[in-house]
């Protein structure tokens, strides 16, 4: 279940299924981005979180759309080239930004790791999440039944309009008709959707999925394609 909480007085937005998680909103960036206005604030707010959680180490990534997936060590706070990051590492915060695209958490609470994803239509196709899991299996040996997951808001089927040459980068069953709707030469894709499926094939069972459309909801959240790419981002956090 989502919920609109505080942090440091500002809005933010929680899953009951991961307690170590939450994704920031307008209230609360940290990253400007397109919107250099934003920038002072951004920094406030970052140094305000960085003053809470003291004696942390902030992780980010490079974002590039890819499938590049990282396992934090302990020499590197920033992965290039890199969409999805793995930590074991006590007191690291993980985080990455969005605006339209979908943000996966995984956490284990037996094992105290976890990963944040950054699923495009791109990563999707690719299947950063299952590819994730996968990693997280194999070679942190985390069973995938001890994962929780939480897929966050981000572009829903009722905005996420695309041609043909993307639809079929990304439905390899045409037969599920649940992950898409056609309008004339048009798709509409359950993004969100098409993550939990990746989820669910590779044993994750346990999946918190936000119903909130990021272009709808671009009063809360930032959106890359309503506000035409100039824009902030929100940004998925999990703290290790
Ligand atoms: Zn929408």
């Amino acid at each position: 279940m989502f919920y609109f909480s505080l942090f440091s007085g500002k809005k933010i937005l929680k899953s009951s299924f991961i307690d170590e998680c939450f994704f920031t909103t307008r209230d609360f960036v940290l990253t400007p981005s397109a919107r250099k206005d934003l920038e002072k604030t951004a920094s406030e707010n970052m140094n305000q979180m960085l003053k809470t959680y003291n004696g942390c180490r902030l992780i980010t990534a490079e974002q590039v759309h890819g499938d590049k997936i990282e396992i934090v060590n302990d020499n590197i706070s920033h992965y290039p080239e890199t969409d999805a990051i793995i930590s074991n590492i006590k007191d690291t915060i993980l985080m990455l930004n969005f605006a339209d695209c979908t943000p996966i958490i995984l956490y284990s609470k037996k094992d105290k790791t976890g990963a944040l994803i950054h699923a495009g239509w791109r990563g999707s196709a690719k299947k950063i999440t299952q590819k994730t899991v996968i990693k997280m299996q194999e070679q942190l040996n985390i069973k995938p039944e001890n994962i929780a997951a939480v897929i966050g808001p981000s572009i829903g089927k009722c905005c996420f309009e695309t041609d043909e040459d993307v639809f079929e980068k990304l439905i390899d069953d045409k037969n599920q008709t649940k992950l898409y709707n056609r309008k004339g030469k048009k798709f509409f894709i359950d993004l969100k959707l098409l993550n939990m499926q990746q989820l669910y094939y590779t044993g994750v069972k346990n999946i918190d999925i936000c119903d909130y459309c990021t272009c709808c909801m671009s009063d809360i959240f930032f959106s890359y394609r309503k506000e035409k790419g100039i824009t902030a981002r929100h940004s998925a956090i999990l703290k290790i």
